[in-house]
């Protein structure tokens, strides 16, 4: 009888992880790929979901589905809680069996990141994160809420608390949500209620360092400040938020009252460091090998957010394009040693530039040399984006509703969605998943 082909497992099928089963598409080998959701995320546009420009069915596909044409992939839906590297095993919990060992010739972890409070995880109940198609809708309803909740109100004094939304981080994830925001309260709303202005609510975004934007050059983030002063958001530089409660933020000494806190500061990775038990960097991503193999184990890779590699003397940034360059190379280098062919040369991340929308129509854009700002850096951020959308369809659609929010200013999915299992409040919305123990990475997107 012949022998079954080498299994190779993945966990995680984000942006990392179905590059490397797409590379391994023509591998003599089973490959097993495991995620604790059904679907892939496409993350740079979870704050379009949060803010009721696109619904979740645009920016996520059940991976088994993008992965329908490829038989060799096996698509299993549970969690990993550990692997065993000796025996070669990793143990996957799904709805109702726990532990459940699969042993695996080569492994490849993906396993990405989440959000981070920086040790306080008790801002999480107040302030959610956006990682998750979860986290988005929860953040949706938070804000659709607030509008419902002042325009029901008939104190207007208890307006002002309810119309305020504070955002804490100024990275990417920040600046897109404070743009958003204020594009949805200043356009999009406007003429939607009686008793309450849209026009009137704040949106206030904090961040501890100097400038929003750190990662891009001091133009390019002095560009953005500009524009998102113009879009009327409050900016707080150099002040850390002391406090988040049900009553709003404390930062640096001040209170701002707010009934709706988003947490967009920080992230850290999967605990894939602690089950392999090899060394990670302070942030607690594994220290991988230029072959992206942990060392002593050259069957073990691990890409994407939750690893950590130097190159010409920096760390990686924890960003899409790493994540899927790194799944593509580590699929090859696979499928090469099934063939008996030598080893590809050692991984190098190539750069193909940063970008963050800031509200209607502008962008700034950083590639080499090249930094611009403006409507063209918006348009090249649109058909990027579009590009890497995991299916046709969703490219389709999320074209459609793109052109039609920039022509009339309305929202897509303008819907509060209550899960019965949950008694509804601000405190139940965002997801439950605990943030981890690892000290966290700033966004470096
Ligand atoms: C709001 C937001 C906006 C972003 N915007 C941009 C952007 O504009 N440009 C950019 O380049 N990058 C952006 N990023 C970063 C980018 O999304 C990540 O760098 C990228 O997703 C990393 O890919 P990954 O494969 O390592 O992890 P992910 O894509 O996060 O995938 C990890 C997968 O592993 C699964 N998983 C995790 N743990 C387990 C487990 N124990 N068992 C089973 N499955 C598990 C998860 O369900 C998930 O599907 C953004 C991130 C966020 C959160």
């Amino acid at each position: 009888m012949a022998e079954p082909p080498p299994t190779v497992v993945i966990v995680g099928g984000g942006f990392g992880g179905l590059a490397a089963a797409k590379a391994l598409r023509n591998a003599p080998a089973q490959v097993i790929l495991i995620d604790r959701s059904n679907h892939h995320l496409f993350q740079p546009l979870l704050y379009q979901v949060a803010t009721a420009v696109l619904g979740p069915g645009q920016i996520a596909s059940p991976i088994r589905n993008i992965l329908r044409d490829q038989s060799n992939v096996t698509v299993i839906m549970g969690e990993v809680t550990e692997v065993n590297k000796e025996d070669r095993q990793v143990l996957v919990s799904d709805v109702d069996r726990n532990g459940v060992p699969l042993s695996y010739d080569s492994l490849i972890l993906a396993t990405g990141a989440q959000h981070s409070y920086f040790g306080h995880d008790e801002f999480e109940r107040y302030a959610p994160g956006l990682k998750s198609v979860a986290d988005a809708v929860g953040v949706r309803n938070k804000i659709l809420k607030a509008f419902e909740q002042a325009e029901a109100e008939e104190d207007p004094s208890l307006h002002q608390d309810l119309l305020t939304f504070v955002l804490v981080g100024a990275g990417p994830t920040g600046v897109e949500m404070a743009a958003a925001i204020a594009t949805l309260v200043r356009n999009s709303l406007i003429s939607d209620f009686r008793r309450i202005d849209p026009t009137t609510a704040r949106v206030v975004l904090v961040d501890r360092s100097k400038r929003v934007l750190g990662t891009f050059s001091e133009n390019l983030s002095e560009a953005a400040h500009n524009r998102l002063k113009d879009l009327g958001v409050e900016i707080l530089l150099e002040r850390g938020v002391d406090q988040i409660d049900e009553n709003g933020v404390l930062v640096a000494g001040e209170r701002i009252a707010s009934k709706t806190v988003i947490w967009t500061a920080g992230v850290t990775p999967s605990p894939a460091g602690k089950w392999l038990e090899v060394e990670t960097d302070h942030a607690g991503r594994v220290r991988v090998l230029k072959d992206l193999t942990v060392p002593g184990h050259p069957e073990v890779f691990v890409v994407g957010d939750t690893s950590s590699l130097d190159q010409d003397g920096k760390p990686l940034p924890g960003v899409a394009q790493v994540a899927m360059q790194q799944g593509r190379y580590t699929g090859k280098l696979i499928h090469r040693r099934l063939l008996g062919k030598s080893a590809p040369r050692p991984f190098r991340y190539f750069d193909k530039g940063n970008m963050a929308v800031v509200g209607k129509g502008f962008a700034i854009l950083q590639t080499g040399k090249i930094a611009i700002s403006g409507f063209l850096a918006w348009m090249a951020w649109a058909a990027i984006h579009l590009e890497f959308l995991a299916q046709s369809s969703l490219r389709v659609s999320v074209f459609v509703q793109w052109v039609w929010t920039y022509m009339t200013e309305q929202r897509g999915s303008r819907i509060i969605v209550n899960h019965h299992a949950a008694p509804v409040g601000p405190a139940t919305e965002a997801s439950a998943t605990p943030a981890a123990e690892a000290p966290a990475l700033a966004q470096n997107r």
